[in-house]
C-alpha cells in the first residue's frame, strides 16, 4: 500500500517537471521569437530611415548629374549653381 503511493508520488511529480520544462521552453521560445521580430523590425525601420534620410539629402546637379547637396549654393563637383 505504501509502495504504490510512493510510485504515484514520483509518477505525478515526474509529469509536472516535464510540463513545467515545456512551459519554460515555449516561454523562451515566444520570447526570443518576439525578440527577432523586435530586432527585425528595428533594422528595417532604421534601414528604411537611413534611405528616406539619404533621398533628402541627395540631390543630383543638374549640370552634371552628380549627387551634391542643397545646401551649398554651388556644386561641389563642377561648381554649377544649385538652386
Ligand atoms: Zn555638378
Amino acid at each position: 500500500m505504501q509502495h504504490d503511493v510512493k510510485e504515484h508520488d514520483v509518477k505525478q511529480r515526474g509529469e509536472v517537471d516535464r510540463h513545467g520544462r515545456q512551459t519554460t521552453t515555449v516561454t523562451v521560445g515566444n520570447a526570443l521569437e518576439v525578440f527577432l521580430a523586435f530586432a527585425v523590425g528595428c533594422t528595417l525601420w532604421a534601414a528604411l530611415r537611413r534611405l528616406r534620410g539619404r533621398q533628402i539629402t541627395a540631390f543630383r546637379c543638374p549640370a552634371c548629374a552628380r549627387p551634391t547637396s542643397r545646401a551649398y549654393p554651388r556644386c561641389r563637383h563642377c561648381g554649377a549653381p544649385v538652386s
